[in-house]
């Protein structure tokens, strides 16, 4: 139940804890599954070659920042006619490679941004628990620039 609330896709996640540290609500979690599909050839694998944690922001929580900490395999790829021969497990979704935050974190920041402006969205976003600076909420538009003019965000510029 907590999972199904607090995890940006409880299916493909498991909580193993949930704490508060330095005020933000840190939630630790890995993928439900044993094997991954290597990028390059899809071949699943379950052989792992060593782990690390990434620390993306999530959609805050009764006022607190969230930080997810993610456990992250590396497997290796026993496909002879493949290439590569590690790779890491991926989250897509909902958090894409190298990604500081979580896809549903980054589409808030777009909406924010669109419809308040780069500064105006970063202040409700930062009052929301989901700080950000107010070029990254412009640069998280997908399809304008900071000098496009054509969304409430640019208005300022004129
Ligand atoms: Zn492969």
């Amino acid at each position: 139940m907590l999972s199904e609330i607090l995890l940006p896709d409880p299916h493909s996640l498991r909580l193993d804890s949930a704490s508060i540290e330095d005020d933000n609500l840190v939630l630790k979690v890995r993928s439900v599954h044993s094997e991954a599909p290597c990028p390059d050839c899809q071949q699943l694998s379950s052989r792992e070659h060593s782990h690390y944690w990434r620390r993306p922001t999530d959609l805050a929580c009764a006022g607190r920042q969230v930080q997810l900490h993610v456990f992250v395999r590396r497997f290796f790829c026993d496909n002879t006619a493949c290439q590569r021969r590690t790779f890491a497990e991926r989250f897509s979704p909902f958090l894409a490679p190298f990604a500081r935050w979580t896809d549903r974190l980054g589409k808030s920041q777009r909406d924010l941004g669109v419809m308040t402006g780069g500064e105006a969205g970063a202040a409700a976003l930062n009052a929301l628990a989901m700080p950000v600076s107010g070029d990254t909420v412009l640069r998280a538009h997908p399809h304008c620039s900071a000098t496009c003019g054509e969304h409430p965000a640019h208005y300022r510029d004129r």
